[in-house]
């Protein structure tokens, strides 16, 4: 039985065929955080799937990762990383590269953010090829932390992305073609 909340979600999730170039239909959350009632209920079912699991770090991927990480890192009572794009964290950092269709980009965490033996979510808004959040689980692994699971609010499921991630689970709101 599917959660009645989860079809508000889906539907305040506007679609941009053709952005940011020909081919890509973009997930627009943006008009998920115009819908205050979708909003919360995305942030209410996060947290309370991830509440008394022993997550002292929500990790959240620039940039759509930083509006749905930080509410749901208060709400369990988590410190908030941002995990960013290169040359954006003013103090000493640790990146991973991840490939592109087209080349490479990298994730950069500051270090000393996170301690060896901590337990960490991932929060993005989608995961497509499964490139981003790969690399944020090597990083955060790289420093001795255990990823309990990465959450997001879209999934394509045609891209399987969910296979790069090896054995680390993957949870989504809602799929999309
Ligand atoms: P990937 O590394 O291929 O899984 O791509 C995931 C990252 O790219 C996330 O940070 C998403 O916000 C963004 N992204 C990729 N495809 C889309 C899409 N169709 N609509 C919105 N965001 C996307």
């Amino acid at each position: 039985q599917q959660d009645p909340r989860l079809a508000g979600i889906a539907s305040a999730i506007r679609v941009i065929p053709d952005f940011p170039k020909a081919g890509i239909m973009f997930q627009d959350i943006t008009t998920l955080l115009l819908d205050v009632k979708a909003f919360r209920d995305t942030i209410d079912l996060f947290v309370d799937r991830y509440k008394d699991k022993g997550i002292s770090v929500v990790a959240g991927i620039e940039a759509r990762g930083f509006i749905f990480g930080p509410p749901i890192a208060l709400a369990i009572g988590a410190k908030f990383v941002p995990l960013r794009k290169p040359k954006k964290l003013p103090g000493e950092v640790i990146s991973e590269e991840y490939s592109l269709e087209y080349g490479t980009d990298k994730i950069e965490m500051h270090v000393g953010a996170v301690q060896a033996g901590e337990r960490a979510l991932i929060v993005d808004d989608l995961i497509a090829t499964g490139g981003t959040l790969n690399a944020a689980i090597r990083l955060l692994e790289r420093v001795g932390v255990e990823v309990h699971e990465c959450a997001c609010l879209m999934e394509l499921p045609e891209l399987k992305g969910r296979d790069r991630l090896g054995d680390k689970p993957l949870f989504v709101l809602v799929q999309s073609s």
